[in-house]
């Protein structure tokens, strides 16, 4: 008791129960899969989840998340100084919301924008964001990859309020069913910071999966030598529903353009197949892939550190093997 009168007094976010604030990402027309993923790892802390989904038009977006199983609310915040979800005004939206309602965890996905927008919000609440958990053990006690996922860190938080991104492909996605909880509107005020003013954005049109929630994935990397050989790749994917991936060293030569780059300073993916054509396997593209069920290489090198974490090899040249593999299917 006297613990707790202690904590009360010095901790203005400090909540008896627990709750959890997940930020939801969505482009106002579409809920993006990293929420549902991140949703199940807000239940696994255990306590109420509420949503915050902001936006300039998301009603319908609150309304579709509120159909997952046992949210206790769903609150909305819609608001011109919401355009282009920069990560000022949200944070403001979102310590607003935490004064109000105290919550214990505050979680998002650890996509741009979940990572650019939580670790302003740890800032402002003055605590320590907890980046790419990838497990939970408790309330308090989290799993996350470091130095590129060649070591796992078991960290025990202690601050009052615990801010996580979660990584997307260590979590099942949350089915949104039946569940009806209550959507509530939120106050924005004083969120419209005049640090940054959204212009516009262009965003890359493909009718192929979206690479980070893509089943199966190929990838090339330096050995297809240019940006035009690439159309082997994308004829083997359209073969195999699949999204193309790219190596870092594929991307700085300009062979595709850097959206497609799978790694640490790329995208994560853990798709059940993996295709890896003509990329070494550097730890930094391991770092982006190595989650996956399934692991093919395809390299004229035996020794290609790829072949390591590989669970098909083929040490053969992608020239000959690809389109032969693209003509079979
Ligand atoms: C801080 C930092 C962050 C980084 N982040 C990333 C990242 O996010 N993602 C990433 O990918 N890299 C990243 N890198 C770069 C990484 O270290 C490697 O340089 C890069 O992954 C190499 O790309 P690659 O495998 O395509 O090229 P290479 O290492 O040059 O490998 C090309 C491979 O193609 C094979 N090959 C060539 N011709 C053929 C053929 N005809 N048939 C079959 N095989 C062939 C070769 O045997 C070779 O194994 C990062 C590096 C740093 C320092």
């Amino acid at each position: 008791m006297f613990t707790r009168h202690l904590t009360l007094r010095f901790t203005g976010q400090f909540q008896r129960f627990q709750s959890t604030l997940l930020i939801a990402e969505h482009n106002n027309e579409s809920l993006l899969p990293i929420t549902q993923n991140a949703l199940t790892a807000a239940k696994k802390l255990g306590g109420e989840v509420s949503v915050l989904v902001a936006g300039t038009k998301c009603g319908p977006i609150a309304e579709q998340i509120a159909k997952a199983e046992g949210l206790s609310k769903v609150l909305v915040a819609e608001n011109d100084a919401f355009k282009g979800f920069t990560s000022e005004n949200l944070t403001a939206l979102i310590v607003a919301a935490q004064n109000q309602f105290k919550f214990t965890h505050i979680v998002a996905g650890a996509s741009s924008f979940g990572k650019s927008l939580l670790p302003r919000v740890a800032a402002k609440l003055d605590v320590s964001p907890i980046s790419d958990v990838i497990g939970i053990k408790s309330q308090n006690t989290f799993v996350r990859s470091i130095y590129a996922g060649n070591a796992i860190q078991t960290i025990e938080a202690t601050d009052p309020v615990k801010i996580l991104t979660v990584r997307g492909t260590s979590f099942e996605a949350a089915q949104l069913g039946s569940g009806s909880a209550p959507v509530e509107p939120i106050p924005v005020t004083d969120c419209d910071t005049q640090l940054t003013t959204f212009i516009s954005q262009e965003l890359s049109k493909s009718d192929r999966p979206e690479l980070t929630g893509a089943k199966v994935v190929v990838s090339g990397g330096r050995g297809l030598k240019s940006g035009d050989n690439f159309k082997l790749l994308y004829d083997l994917a359209d073969k195999l529903n699949a999204a193309v991936g790219a190596s870092r060293a594929a991307v700085d030569a300009g062979y595709v353009p850097n959206d497609l780059q799978v790694g640490q300073t790329g995208k994560i993916v853990a798709p059940d197949l993996y295709i890896a054509v003509g990329i070494s396997g550097a730890i930094q593209h391991l770092a982006g892939m190595k989650d996956s069920k399934t692991i093919v290489a395809i390299n004229k090198d035996p020794e290609a550190p790829i072949f390591q974490v590989a669970d098909y090899g083929l040490v053969a040249d992608l020239f000959k093997a690809v389109p032969e593999m693209t003509q079979k299917l």
